[in-house]
């Protein structure tokens, strides 16, 4: 996981189909500036500048490998009095909103569907609400352990402790994302940095536990040794 490229605007954010091409836009966006900002911002004789323009804006994106299309809903915040060294406006884009959300992270192929359902929707939420992504991350855990028949009687953290036993290490991960799941309910503890730990722990601990390499060799060695079983 590049965490680098989910700071902000990035144009580097894979497709959430082939999950192989990058997100271009590839239409002329079409943006309005809002009204507060047209009332701050009055250019007339006796006007008065403030530093920024805010404008909102859509934008169409098409994958660079499979060409399947996404919108994105962002707003621009210009600096209406500077310019960079070359005399090039500067602007700041804040994404709002991404239809399909692009995949922070790898979820194999071999993950089962209700938990990969649930990790889908925590990448939409990931740009319009940290603290439900935060609790959707923790959901999938739930999920995850569902899938395992961990007893749903128990809280999550003892329903990971039980894990423990056949799962040393994983566990060790899945308690790290479980706690950083929880600050979803104290909203003033999630940051975009801590969900970003919680996608890598999450991750990894989906590679581990669904691997996609071994259940293709598995089956390739299988197929294999069934041709030569009479040799
Ligand atoms: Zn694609």
């Amino acid at each position: 996981m590049n965490k680098e490229i989910w700071n902000g605007y990035s144009d580097e954010l894979p497709c959430p189909r082939c999950q192989k091409g990058k997100l271009k836009d590839y239409k002329t966006d079409v943006s309005s500036e809002i009204i507060d900002s047209q009332i701050e911002n009055n250019f007339g004789p006796n006007g008065v500048v403030c530093p920024d323009a805010t404008l909102r804006v859509t934008a169409h994106l098409k994958c660079s490998k499979c060409d399947d299309v996404a919108i994105m809903c962002y707003e621009r915040i210009e600096d209406v009095r500077h310019t960079d060294e070359e005399g090039n406006e500067i602007f700041e884009i804040v994404p709002l909103f991404y239809h399909p959300a692009p995949p922070l992270i790898h979820i194999p192929t071999s993950c089962p569907s209700p938990v990969a359902d649930v990790i889908k929707q925590s990448f939409s939420l990931y740009w319009v609400d940290l603290a439900s992504c935060a609790n959707k991350i923790r959901v999938a855990l739930e999920v995850l352990m569902d899938h395992y028949q961990i007893d749903h009687n128990l809280s999550l953290h003892q329903r990971i402790r039980t894990f423990e036993a056949t799962h040393f290490k994983i566990s060790k991960y899945m308690l790290a994302a479980k706690w950083i799941g929880n600050s979803g309910s104290h909203r003033a503890d999630v940051t975009r940095n801590s969900i970003l730990d919680a996608y890598e722990l999450l991750e990894y601990i989906l590679e581990q536990l669904f691997n996609d390499k071994e259940r293709s060799l598995d089956e390739l060695s299988a197929r294999i040794n069934a041709a030569r079983q009479h040799e």
